[in-house]
């Protein structure tokens, strides 16, 4: 069935053009971007990064563990080297036969004086697949810009989460689930994820998909205790219940009885 076209007033015209741009913008940043870390080149600005580069600091656990906030994206680069980043669905165009396409973008103008400025806000997820996990949001006037920023945050947020089978259905002992179910909040949203066994994939809505794979976890259960009334408190409920999942005190037993491992998994 052809769809009859409106014709196209003024607003209209312009809407769509706005839109096109977006699209060929969002398809330039859909490509995979490697991070093309160098170390050598790199010039370290903070102590902790003097440290890294100097090899002081081998480990990443050294520094989450103590405590010390990271304040230079290229720490992260340097001691979590396989990072694979990706840029969730937080936007939505508008308009179009209902709209309701997700986008990476989320935009929003602002009216002046000289006309509309728009400003893309754009939500980066990056993770090791191995127990290291982080998000950012990055906000600025254009696109390329947004997404930098979203990537350095997300670094500078990553955290180190225990993964274990805490199924009893399973028991397996392997890493491929959470060990005990964990709760986050973000605004309305409460999320609850849950250990389910092998096999069962992740069973969350997709965007926090995106988060619990780049964190390494390849099953879980999940409910919706209350419901997101933003996909952003969503994600955010997400990324706080997998930030329990460090803060839940575990006994000895129990670590050997599920299995339970503490950012990278032991071979
Ligand atoms: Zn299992």
């Amino acid at each position: 069935m052809q769809r009859k076209k409106k014709l196209p007033n003024n607003e209209e015209s312009k809407r769509e053009l706005e839109q096109e741009a977006e699209e060929i913008a969002e398809e330039k940043e859909k490509k995979v971007v490697k991070s093309g870390f160098d170390k050598e080149s790199w010039q370290p600005k903070t102590v902790t990064g003097k440290k890294v580069k100097e090899g002081i600091i081998k480990n990443i656990d050294q520094i989450l563990d103590s405590g010390i906030k990271i304040k230079e994206a290229e720490i992260v680069d340097a001691l979590l080297p396989n990072l694979e980043t990706e840029l969730l669905l937080i936007g939505q165009a508008k308009g179009k036969f209902g709209g309701g396409q997700r986008r990476i973008f989320r935009q929003t103008q602002k009216k002046t004086s000289e006309g509309n400025k728009p400003r893309f806000a754009t939500l980066a997820v990056v993770g090791n697949k191995d127990g290291f996990v982080g998000i950012g949001i990055g906000k600025a006037k254009e696109t390329v810009p947004a997404r930098e920023k979203a990537i350095r945050r997300a670094k500078l947020n990553i955290i180190k989460i225990r993964r274990g089978c805490g199924s009893w259905e399973c028991g397996c002992k392997e890493p491929h689930t959470l060990p005990f179910s964990v709760e986050g909040k973000s605004g309305s949203a409460v999320l609850m994820l849950m250990p389910a066994p092998k096999g069962s994939g992740l069973v969350v809505e997709k965007e926090c998909q995106k988060i619990l794979r780049l964190a390494g976890i390849k099953d879980v259960w999940s409910k919706q205790l209350r419901r997101a009334k933003t996909k952003l408190n969503l994600i955010y409920a997400c990324f706080n219940a997998l930030k329990k999942l460090m803060e839940i005190k575990v006994k000895s037993d129990f670590i050997n009885e599920a299995g339970v491992v503490e950012g990278f998994a032991k071979t």
